[in-house]
């Protein structure tokens, strides 16, 4: 075992707080990661605040996880020690099942593992995340940032990045289509980022006015903001596909009224309650409703190829470990431009 500092929720009530804890020895197929940064992802929050039920504690959170390799296992061929390397929101998954076949270990029939609130498949132990001072992983499991990302910037790519551009390449967004981001907040501004560069006809749907300019910078043609009812108006029957990112609880009815005939609204935001939605808000237009869920690992490391040809990082605050509980209240608020980025030296 090997022993490692982090910070961790010991309830769903109470502030994270310094936290000390064993991980396992590298294995021969595991890469030992010194963690040089970890973005702040809402799902942390929802998690920690076990907004979504079934939360184990003591949580170490974190799965934008940006570090470099600081040990490998005897039969590791993909890294070696000093390469710079991210896990994401997966650490492991069956290997065997038809969708682990196919590359989407997210979907996989047994259950993927996740990087924390979750189990190592024998059972042995929690598994615990980024918000910590080393991670160990299997070398199946983690991706190579590319050279030309720095690791900071780089970080939130890991689930914010993957959980936008996944959706955007399987819906085909590109030249000729009307997507729209709903809300702008750490997923929303890579979503703006990577279907412009996909050359997409890009709208930002945002709660208020707040962001209008920066929705531009960051390469969107059009921004609207909701809370003008106007803007329903307006849109109606507009997008062939808007993703929506909202963390809140929010009428989709409302926002698949603003899907083009055969169009879609693809969820990812996770808000805490369900949404009841209306057959007539999918009859009217053969509109869909979908889900998605980050990327598997190959589809992860083709989105930081696409990232650093296209030369996309995350808009970042970097934060000390210690104001970790004023960036989750902050977050909440929708007061953060665009992703909170823990630096681990502060650790
Ligand atoms: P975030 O940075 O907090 O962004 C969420 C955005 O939602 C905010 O910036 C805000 O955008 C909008 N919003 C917040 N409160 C709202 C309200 N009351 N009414 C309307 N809009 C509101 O969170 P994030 O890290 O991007 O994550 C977004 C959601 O995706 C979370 O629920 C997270 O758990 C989930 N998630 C899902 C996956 C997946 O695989 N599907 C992966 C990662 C995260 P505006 O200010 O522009 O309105
Ligand atoms: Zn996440
Ligand atoms: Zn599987």
């Amino acid at each position: 075992m090997t022993h490692a500092k982090g910070y961790a929720a010991q309830s769903a009530k109470t502030p994270l707080e310094p936290f000390s804890f064993e991980r396992r020895e590298p294995k021969p197929n595991d890469v030992a990661i010194d963690i040089k940064f970890c973005g702040v992802c809402h799902s942390d929050i929802h998690q920690v605040r076990d907004e979504w039920g079934g939360s184990a504690f003591p949580m170490v959170p974190g799965h934008e996880i940006a570090g470099i390799v600081s040990r490998v296992g005897s039969k590791v061929t993909k890294f070696k020690v000093g390469d710079a390397v991210g896990v994401g929101c997966i650490v492991d998954s069956c290997r065997h099942c038809a969708h682990c076949e196919r590359d989407l270990e997210q979907y996989c029939k047994e259950g993927m593992t996740g990087t924390y609130n979750s189990r190592e498949r024998d059972d042995s132990a929690a598994t615990q995340g980024g918000y910590s001072d080393h991670v160990v992983v299997d070398e199946n499991y983690v991706l190579r940032i590319p050279g030309n990302l720095s690791l900071d910037k780089a970080a939130p790519l890991l689930c914010a990045g993957i959980t936008l551009y996944s959706p955007l390449m399987h819906w085909k967004a590109g030249p000729g289509k009307k997507v729209a981001i709903l809300g702008l907040g750490g997923l929303g501004h890579m979503g703006v980022k990577i279907a412009h560069a996909l050359g997409a006809e890009v709208t930002v749907l945002s709660h208020s006015n707040k962001k209008q300019e920066d929705a531009r910078r960051l390469g969107a043609d059009h921004f609207h903001a909701t809370s003008d009812p106007a803007t329903f108006q307006k849109l109606a029957g507009s997008f062939d596909l808007i993703i929506n990112t909202v963390s809140a609880d929010i009428d989709w009815n409302q926002y698949l009224s603003l899907v083009n005939l055969d169009g879609s609204m693809v969820v990812v935001g996770v808000p805490e309650k369900p949404n009841a939605v209306g057959s007539f808000s999918l009859i009217m237009g053969r509109r869909s409703l979908a889900g998605s869920g980050i990327g598997g690992i190959r589809e992860t490391q083709e989105m930081l190829d696409f990232c650093s040809k296209h030369n996309i990082t995350s808009d970042i605050e970097i934060i000390p470990m210690s104001k970790i509980n004023e960036a989750y209240e902050r977050v909440t608020k929708s007061d953060v431009r665009y992703r909170f980025v823990i630096d681990m030296a502060t650790l």
